[in-house]
């Protein structure tokens, strides 16, 4: 087992004098529940409980040193950016920060060419010579007309025509959710932009950074708290009825919390094959996306995100999948739908509060699920003074 987990592995389950049980009972340790449990800790003096079902912290963004000793994402590459400077400065009180702007390759047409398209990716392609200025009408002359953006394949016809759209999306998007983008919501595409501006950034956030040692040691220091114990490889349904709790977060799939009463919500899932090789580079930048060709989307070289110098280095392939771990929401009517139904039930539970991606059923970065699990701490935190301000009748007030 990884030893940073061994650490948390022993939570001792005593409880502080006079109080019994915990006040929380955090379900899951990746962003959503440590920053909840961190702050119910540290702000209101609460004693949580954080269990998690995989052997580690950190949930989906949980990082490792692999047997070469390359410090690896196993769930895929996680890279952080935001536009808060609020979230940004909060993450900051357990990370120092390495600046990181990721950079992504497209292998199109036997070329590797900048993604999200911008002048140099049509110049290259095409064999042009555009300036910026001319990039703009360029587009114009390519774009579909169209009246409104339905599905994912109008929003990028609509942007960059049917071309473009053929050569870096079509393909890449199939194989990344098994449908074709005309099946598919306008908001899977709408994120990716395009630039008339020779900006080969993937992102263009106001924040771009790394935790200079981890994820895995910032998830460390945010659980670090007297009031809060930690027991992985735990199923929180192993202990809900044995140990005693207050009040409950969930960050789990929705679905599953009900047992799946209305049916399954939908994933998109990922297998992730990863391989260290003698050599000390791979590739020219972080990631380079297959839309084309090969079973899988994209490679990602872990040392140009991590900034780890190592005479080896590690990369991943990833293979999207229809059945494993819960990765993606598939993003169709239908299921937005069908969550409704689950979020009523939700709202209905006054003890038990949904965040994060899995229990809001919501394509969410790391940056907006921390946005998520503040706003939510707000809410908690005024309703914890409320009810500290509310005498109970025949009881003293009591403070949970
Ligand atoms: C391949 C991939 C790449 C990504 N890249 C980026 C990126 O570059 N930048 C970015 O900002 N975001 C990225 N993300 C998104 C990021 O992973 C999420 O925003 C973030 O991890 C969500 O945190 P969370 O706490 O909501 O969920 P999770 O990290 O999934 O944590 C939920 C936890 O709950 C636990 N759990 C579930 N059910 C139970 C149960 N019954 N009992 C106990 N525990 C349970 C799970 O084991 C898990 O650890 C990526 C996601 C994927 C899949």
């Amino acid at each position: 087992m990884d030893k940073t987990s061994e650490n948390f592995n022993t939570a001792a389950l005593q409880t502080i004098p006079g109080r019994s049980g915990f006040d929380y009972l955090v379900v899951g340790a990746g962003f959503a529940g440590s920053v909840l449990a961190e702050r119910l800790a540290n702000v209101l003096g609460l004693r949580v409980l954080v269990v998690d079902k995989r052997p580690h912290i950190g949930g989906n963004a949980f990082d490792r040193h692999d047997d070469a000793g390359v410090l690896i994402h196993p769930y895929g590459p996680h890279i952080f950016h935001t536009n808060s400077a609020e979230i940004f400065e909060y993450l900051g009180a357990f990370t120092r920060w390495r600046p990181y702007q990721h950079r992504v390759l497209a292998s199109v047409d036997g070329q590797l060419l900048p993604m999200p398209i911008n002048l140099d990716t049509v110049n290259r392609l095409y064999g042009l010579s555009l300036t910026a200025f001319e990039m703009d009408e360029w587009l114009a002359s390519v774009a579909e007309k169209k009246e409104h953006a339905k599905t994912s394949e109008d929003v990028v016809v609509m942007k960059v025509g049917r071309d473009l759209y053929n050569k870096f999306f079509r393909g890449y998007t199939r194989k990344q959710w098994g449908l074709d983008p005309s099946e598919l919501d306008a908001s899977v595409t709408a994120r990716v932009p395009t630039r008339t501006n020779r900006d080969d950034r993937y992102f263009a956030d106001t924040f771009q950074a790394m935790p200079a040692n981890g994820y895995t040691r910032m998830f460390e220091r945010m659980l670090r708290h007297p009031n809060i114990k930690v027991m992985l490889n735990t199923d929180y349904r192993e202990v809900v009825e044995v140990i005693p709790w207050q009040r409950m977060i969930y960050t789990g799939p929705i679905d599953e919390f009900f047992n799946h009463r209305y049916g399954r919500l939908p994933y998109r899932s990922l297998e992730f094959d990863h391989v260290n090789l003698p050599q000390e580079r791979f590739q020219d930048v972080g990631t380079v996306n297959y839309p084309n060709d090969y079973a899988y989307t994209r490679i990602t070289e872990f040392k140009h995100i991590t900034g780890q110098r190592h005479p080896t280095t590690s990369i991943v392939y990833e293979y999207p999948r229809a059945e494993g771990d819960p990765y993606y929401p598939v993003p169709r009517p239908e299921n937005a739908a069908l969550y409704q139904r689950y979020q009523a039930e939700a709202e209905r539970l006054s003890d038990v509060t949904f965040v994060g991606r899995l229990a809001t059923y919501r394509y969410y970065n790391m940056d907006q699920v921390v946005g998520q699990a503040l706003a939510a701490f707000k809410r908690i935190a005024k309703a914890h003074e409320a009810r500290a301000q509310t005498p109970r009748v025949g009881s003293p007030a009591l403070a949970d």
